[in-house]
């Protein structure tokens, strides 16, 4: 990758300065900077307006106590967080994560990429992001309930439908927006559909939804395979992860004639040289929360390696659909090596810096996870849309709306790509596609 210039590394330094500790947010923000050498020499006011300093700078951080009790009375004390990064499209907007490796550093993090992702989608959304270093991992329906509504009690004051729109990641589905929703209606005294998303589908949810971070990180890549005239059919594909963007990824996979031969959790990998059994993992995981090693006592013919390294296994796309920094240069490697033809990043940041080197030197289809998994809060967007107008539409409606907007982030990423001198460099074209926007934006609305 190229080199900071005199100006981006200052500001780089700067960042360092100010955000000690915060190793996610600093891996993050390089890799844009890294991108937007030449930005600032076509439009020097970005510079004179100091924009990229305070695109670094959130606009507004959170950070607060979330008590709860246990089933058993015992008190805990969990730290809840809410990064309001950026508003210059549109309401902050970005998912909740809850897991125990959450600290500020990788909130912002994820928010500074969602100021990206969302303005790459094309909709009306800023960036934000939150959540807590809560485990909803063996804990019961009621725990988790009673974390949710402690977490809400304070969110509350923070988030509106015109304001902070937050969702879902890691940790956070169907069951904890319901939680939450049920405590912002009561505390609020107001039903509006429009302060979440991801919400059931009974009340003010979106078909497609669920599906549509691993749909659209699928339809992304089917893009890039087109640009090569090259498709998913016949391909052995590795999908890591086993949550909600896993699955879905899967799901199309499957339905775009390719092979999921492999999946994981944070325990080990599952392979099943015949195809992954999608509806078995969607009940295992989605309906029974069990570990992915069980998928084996219904087929009996799969193995699983504990503590396995999924990207060891042999394929020709691989979708990293778990966590940040899951594939390093030497993953990255072998799986070049291995022959792998495409990369198609359903988690945020998957790849380490060391990783995303090899895959651009190997020029294969390499889709960062700004641009390959925005699909979900596009989704989320689109849901917007129905709650404003009172309206739900169908399945399918939903769904051809997500693939033109996969579409549309492919082709501006790929044409910036290209505009830029480097054809098919989607870190480049995305990070600058994703960026000119939101400076437009900051330009416009003056010195705020
Ligand atoms: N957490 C998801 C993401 O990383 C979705 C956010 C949303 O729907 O607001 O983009």
């Amino acid at each position: 990758m190229s080199k900071l210039d005199e100006k981006l590394e200052t500001i780089y330094n700067d960042v360092l300065k100010r955000n000690p500790g915060e190793t996610e947010f600093h891996q993050a923000v390089l890799e844009v900077l890294e991108s937007l050498g030449p930005v600032v020499v076509k439009n020097p006011q970005y510079l004179e307006r100091k924009i990229i300093e305070r695109i670094c700078e959130p606009e507004r951080q959170i950070i607060f106590r979330v008590p709860w009790q246990d089933d058993k009375g015992n008190v805990h004390i969990n730290r809840g967080f809410r990064v309001e990064f950026n508003s210059s499209l549109g309401p902050y907007k970005g998912g909740l994560r809850f897991h125990p490796s959450v600290y500020l550093g990788i909130i912002k993090f994820l928010g500074f990429e969602q100021i990206f992702k969302n303005s790459l989608t094309g909709m009306p959304i800023g960036g934000g992001k939150g959540g807590s270093d809560f485990d909803p991992k063996g804990k019961s329906d009621d725990e988790v309930m009673r974390f949710c509504q402690s977490f809400m009690t304070e969110l509350y004051r923070h988030i509106g439908e015109h304001t902070d729109v937050p969702a879902g990641d890691i940790g956070v589905g169907g069951r904890e927006i319901g939680y939450m929703f049920g405590q912002y209606k009561r505390i609020t005294n107001r039903w509006e559909a429009g302060v979440l998303t991801g919400k059931g589908l009974k009340w003010g949810g979106s078909l497609v939804r669920p599906d549509a971070t691993g749909y659209g990180a699928t339809f992304f890549i089917n893009e890039a395979l087109k640009v090569r005239k090259d498709s998913f059919d016949g391909k052995t594909c590795l999908v890591s992860g086993s949550g909600n963007v896993a699955i879905y990824t899967i799901e199309k996979i499957h339905q775009l004639g390719g092979k999921c031969i492999a999946c994981s959790d944070s325990n080990g990998v599952i392979v099943d040289e015949k195809g992954l059994d999608v509806e078995l993992i969607k009940q295992l995981k989605e309906v029974e929360r069990r570990r992915i090693q069980d998928y084996q006592t219904y087929h009996k013919h799969a193995k699983y390696i504990a503590s396995g390294n999924i990207w060891d296994i042999p394929c020709q796309v691989a979708m990293p659909s778990a966590t940040q920094n899951e594939i390093n240069g030497k993953d990255a490697m072998t799986l070049v090596k291995n022959g792998c033809l495409a990369v198609g990043e359903g988690a945020n940041m998957p790849t380490t810096p060391e990783g995303v080197k090899v895959f651009l030197d190997a020029k294969i289809a390499y889709g960062p996870g700004k641009a390959a998994n925005a699909g979900g809060v596009a989704t989320s967007a689109l849901e917007m849309q129905q709650n404003a107008q009172r309206d739900s539409w169908t399945f399918e409606d939903t769904e051809v709306k997500l693939e033109h907007i996969m579409q549309n982030i492919h082709k501006l990423c790929y044409e910036t790509s290209e505009e830029y001198g480097a054809p098919g460099n989607y870190v480049l074209g995305a990070n600058i596609a994703g960026f000119v926007k939101v400076a437009d934006a900051m330009v416009a609305h003056g010195l705020v």
